[in-house]
């Protein structure tokens, strides 16, 4: 279903169509330089470099980073405040040979720009990056300030670096977060959260000449991966996002082989519905080992930042849904039909992403928009399509006035 579209929107998606496509080669250039730098988690600080200097020649206020070394920068000057995410981290190579081009040398092939990090999420920078100097440039970012980060960290553990720009840089908490990760030019409003939770079972260490003198662990495990196992039928369910799931991924024991080891660990992934916490998580499990001597706990996950920061926490990502009705919702779905004349769909996204922390934990409203498509992440075919990726910046121009308008026009509360 299409709705009208307010004059002014209307008027200032005619402007973007004419002045957008002048910088769509400054827009790829940017992408390829991006691609060109290697940035693997903790190592990003090449391309936060190229990020700040991108915002400097644009015209951006306030181009810094913070202490966990995102790169940071602001337009516009309202009172509402707007954060456009996308990580400059990468995922690794696993092999270069199943790669049809070097993955650090961008190739432009038939409208795509190909390369590492090009789907997840360096398109998502350039996209945001654009999509912000556009909103400056022709004046629409109506009543809000908008902050762009390139951010780090997020291949290894989405929202961390968000977390610590909040909790402990004091960075103004925004009223709407857009993260510019992979949704082909369609709306995201959430997924499943994810943790990690290791279970210990102790045991006896003897010879293992003389295991009648041992108690051994890994053979204590037995009922314990039965009764982890039951759990999964009764697992919390959500209409949208569906059924959380649980499933043994390792096991550790001590690499002794003539021991009787003295303790197994099995570590489980779980993924997890809205308004799951550690706490419900744990005791979830604590209940299905009772009397089984086995003990669960989540991990700390250590992470360094490139700036030398530790921002080490619980391997703990929570689910998060945006309400159907939610006037951030409503405002990208305008923004699209401005743009381009239909309604978007719009979906849950299956991997995680900066929404764990801006919205499982903050509580932030927050949306998923992007030019790239899921289906190249994390694939050797990793590209974006470059007429997309200036499609994806004239959505995040458009979006704050967009915006204004939905939530002007909304009753007051
Ligand atoms: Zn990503």
């Amino acid at each position: 279903m299409t709705q009208a579209v307010p004059a002014p929107l209307r008027r200032a998606a005619e402007q973007l169509r004419r002045v957008a496509p002048t910088l769509h080669r400054a827009q790829t250039d940017f992408l390829a330089d991006l691609i060109r730098i290697e940035s693997y988690t903790g190592r990003e600080g090449p391309a936060v470099e190229r990020t700040l200097a991108e915002m400097e020649a644009l015209g951006m206020r306030n181009v810094r980073t913070d202490s966990a070394g995102d790169a940071l920068a602001e337009v516009g000057e309202g009172p509402f405040r707007l954060l456009y995410d996308a990580h400059l981290d990468e995922n690794e190579v696993a092999d270069e040979r199943d790669w049809p081009n070097p993955p650090l040398q961008p190739t432009i092939r038939e409208g795509r720009m190909y390369g590492l990090g090009a789907s997840d999420c360096k398109g998502g920078v350039a996209t945001i990056v654009y999509g912000a100097h556009l909103a400056a440039r022709l004046g629409l970012a109506a009543d809000c300030t908008i902050t762009v980060q390139g951010s780090t960290l997020e291949e290894d553990a989405e929202g961390f670096a968000m977390r610590h720009l909040l909790e402990t840089d004091g960075f103004p908490r925004p009223h709407a977060v857009l993260l510019a990760e992979a949704t082909d030019l369609t709306l995201r409003r959430g997924h499943r959260g994810r943790c990690e939770i290791k279970v210990r079972v102790r045991g006896k260490p003897a010879h293992a000449s003389t295991p009648e003198l041992g108690e051994n662990a890994i053979l204590k495990t037995r009922p314990v991966l039965d009764a982890l196992e039951a759990m999964t039928p009764h697992l919390p369910a959500h209409p949208v996002l569906g059924r959380g799931t649980q499933v043994v991924t390792m096991v550790e024991s001590p690499r002794t082989p003539n021991t009787v080891p003295a303790w197994c660990e099995l570590t489980l992934d779980r993924r997890l519905t809205p308004g799951e916490t550690a706490e419900s998580v744990l005791e979830s499990v604590r209940r299905a080992v009772a009397g089984l001597d086995a003990h669960p706990y989540l991990p700390t996950q250590k992470v360094v930042s490139w700036t030398g920061r530790d921002l080490s926490g619980p391997a703990f990502f929570p689910g998060w849904l945006l309400d159907a009705d939610d006037p951030l919702l409503e405002a990208g779905r305008l923004t699209c039909i401005a743009l381009w004349g239909r309604a978007p769909r719009v979906d849950v996204w299956q991997f995680s992403t900066n929404g764990t922390y801006s919205a499982g934990v903050a509580g932030i409203p927050t949306l998923g928009f992007g030019p790239m498509e899921e289906r190249y992440v994390h694939t050797p075919e990793d590209q974006v399509d470059l007429d997309k990726l200036l499609q994806g910046a004239m959505f995040y121009a458009l979006f704050p006035l967009a915006y204004s308008i939905v939530r002007t026009s909304l009753p007051v509360m």
